[in-house]
């Protein structure tokens, strides 16, 4: 409606001089007052004087006819015309040419925004005469498009929240719309897209709910969620996305085409394959697992059965070989002692053979049956707190026939401290005299074996036996402690009793009661093998 004063103002015009020279100065005053009296301010108030704000200004800038809405505006200033517009004017009379304004006008709460047309008015010789301006109230206008812009946002930062690109098809499945974003994803500018089917982009995945269709999904007319869609990308590979959208009816119920989202699940995609994959080599590793566990199983009950059976067979060879064995040896002593009257000179010899052989025989089978029971974990032990003093005191007792036949010196073996350890009493005794008897037996006639006590960590006894026999090759010095295990395959051992079982047994029976058995050193000098007992906590003198 505000245009309707720039007709009027028009009029001003010669007809024929629709577009003044640029060359034409302002006009006179004299024109418009001329007009002012013509129109009449009452018939400019009865055109104007309802709608938005307008003046009419003279080249000074006073102001010709302002309407009650413009007046207003101006009074709120305390002016007839409100200083931006004497700019305005100023600027319509340099340039000679209708400019539009934007500005907020009015006080506070009262404040508006106007979109304002201001136009030099000519004279008819060409010059500017006046200067006319209309305004139009919009900030309905800008309320709305701020409101929409907001709107806009929101709905992009809900997209951007929840997916990757948006996307719209025309109704035959044509791309119409693809946001800016899928040229991250892509490497493809929209552009390229546009007025391709959405089909042909890219294809679309059978899914968990649809399994083995990869059909268009657009072809159902239906609203879709996360439908597995694959497209190449620049690079050569592809990325898959989850595609959701919704048919869209214009408000006649016209089929209008698609519209929708689509998400990046590449990563996601490509982790789950991972998993997937680690799943299944774990599955894998399970059943071999459970396979193997099924093995040891077997395993375990033939070793329980075995365990078992040597439990037995221990028991009965106990009783089964000692038995007669007691009795020979029983009877071969009471035989030697002439318990029943003289023998007979030549069978004395045979009477002692008899008893040295039983005996030995005895002391084997005694170490295997011990060994066996170490292994079956049916050895009992009875620890009690036992002074090393009395302990090789025995052993030396024991030992000193075999030492004297043999030319031994044990003067060495002996000890009169107060060491007290915490062990089984006999099987201590049996470690040590299993030493001893090493050391005896493997050293030269003439030769010396010795006792030397000491204590480690001040948790352990050490009872070193030394001799200054043989010794032991280096690469022997850690087989001798496995069964049957014997170095000195020499006549001189194999004269000697013993069949490899003594360090073993003698290990295994300083480790139960919570000690070692180690050979510290050995060389063409002889051998010192130490067997370590825990120290009893309150020594007794
Ligand atoms: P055995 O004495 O019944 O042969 P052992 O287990 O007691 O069995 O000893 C294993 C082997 O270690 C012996 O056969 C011998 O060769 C060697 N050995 C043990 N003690 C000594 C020692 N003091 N000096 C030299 N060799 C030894």
């Amino acid at each position: 409606m505000s245009e309707g004063m720039d007709t009027i103002m028009a009029s001003l015009r010669p007809a024929n001089d629709a577009a003044p020279s640029p060359e034409a100065g302002a006009g006179t005053p004299g024109n418009v007052a001329e007009l002012m009296s013509l129109v009449g301010a009452t018939l400019l108030d009865a055109m104007f004087g309802n709608l938005a704000p307008s003046y009419l200004a003279g080249i000074s800038g006073e102001v010709l006819y302002a309407n009650a809405a413009y007046q207003r505006l101006a009074a709120e200033s305390g002016q007839t015309l409100l200083p931006s517009h004497r700019r305005a004017v100023q600027r319509a009379l340099d340039r000679r040419e209708p400019f539009m304004l934007h500005e907020t006008l009015g006080r506070d709460d009262k404040a508006r925004i106007y979109t304002s047309r201001h136009f030099p008015i000519f004279g008819p010789d060409g010059r500017v005469a006046a200067v006319g301006a209309s305004f139009n109230d919009a900030t309905g206008e800008s309320e709305a498009r701020a409101s929409a812009r907001l709107e806009r946002q929101r709905l992009n930062d809900v997209i951007r929240s929840t997916s990757d690109w948006v996307w719209e098809t025309d109704d035959r499945g044509r791309i119409a719309f693809v946001s800016e974003r899928i040229t991250e994803a892509l490497g493809i500018p929209p552009q390229l897209l546009h007025g391709r089917f959405l089909a042909d982009v890219g294809q679309f995945l059978p899914t968990g709910a649809r399994p083995g269709t990869s059909a268009n999904v657009l072809q159902l007319f239906r609203p879709f969620r996360d439908v597995p869609f694959e497209i190449e990308d620049r690079r050569g590979g592809s990325r898959r996305f989850h595609l959701s959208g919704v048919p869209v009816y214009d408000d006649a119920g016209r089929y209008f085409g698609f519209r929708g989202t689509a998400t990046d699940v590449t990563e996601r995609h490509a982790a789950e394959d991972r998993a997937r994959q680690s799943r299944r080599e774990l599955e894998g590793v399970l059943e071999e697992l459970t396979a193997k566990n099924l093995q040891l199983d077997v395993a375990l009950r033939r070793a329980t059965a075995a365990t078992n059976a040597k439990r037995e067979f221990l028991a009965t060879m106990s009783h089964e070989l000692r038995t007669p064995l007691n009795a020979i040896i029983g009877f071969s002593e009471m035989m030697q002692l002439g318990t029943l009257g003289p023998l007979p000179r030549p069978y004395q010899g045979y009477v002692n053979d008899m008893l040295t052989a039983g005996r030995h025989l005895l002391a084997l089978i005694n170490d295997i049956l011990d060994v066996a029971r170490i292994e079956g974990e049916a050895m009992r032990i009875e620890i009690e707190s036992v002074p090393l003093s009395q302990l090789i005191a025995d052993a030396r007792a024991i030992m000193e026939t075999r030492a004297a036949d043999k030319h031994i010196d044990i003067a060495a073996v002996g000890y009169d401290g107060d060491l007290v350890i915490d062990a089984d009493k006999t099987r201590a005794l049996q470690v040590i005299i299993n030493l001893l008897g090493n050391a005896v037996k493997f050293t030269q006639s003439g030769g010396r074996v010795g006792i030397d006590v000491g204590s480690r960590d001040a948790r352990f006894a050490t009872v070193t036996v030394w001799d200054n026999g043989p010794g032991i090759p280096p690469d022997k010095r850690e087989v001798i402690f496995e069964k049957f295990q014997q170095v000195h395959e020499t006549i001189l051992s194999r004269r000697e009793a013993g069949i490899g079982l003594g360090l073993t047994l003698s290990r295994q029976l300083a480790r139960l009661m919570g000690g070692d058995l180690t050979l510290d050193h050995s060389d063409g000098q002889g051998s010192r093998f130490t067997a370590t007992f825990p120290l009893a906590l309150q020594p007794k003198l």
